[in-house]
């Protein structure tokens, strides 16, 4: 976990947002049904956007993630996608 997400994360308002948001898909990974572990963030966090509520705690933005669907989600991000990141967390986007 990154540094300046920490507060985030373990702030009230995500912890029930969080659970909240898992509990309406039943505990599900919404994408092979397995049982959910984590919520993750569609647009992914980042320095700037941290404390942006609309990002941060809106269930359009969440998706109840298994372990498996997650670490890919993140691994083929790193591959595919043309956005890095800085040493601060800010997204690059790499020119093609
Ligand atoms: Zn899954
Ligand atoms: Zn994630």
């Amino acid at each position: 976990m990154k540094e300046w997400a920490k507060e985030f994360y373990h702030s009230k308002n995500w912890k029930d947002t969080r659970l909240a948001y898992l509990k309406a898909q039943h505990y599900l990974c919404e994408r092979c049904g397995e049982p959910a572990k984590v919520v993750h963030h569609k647009h992914y966090l980042t320095k700037r956007n941290i404390n942006n509520t609309d990002i941060t705690l809106n269930w359009d933005n969440l998706e109840a993630l298994c372990q498996d669907c997650h670490n890919k989600e993140h691994h083929a991000a790193a591959d595919t996608r043309r956005y890095r990141f800085d040493a601060d967390g800010n997204v690059i986007a790499t020119t093609p």
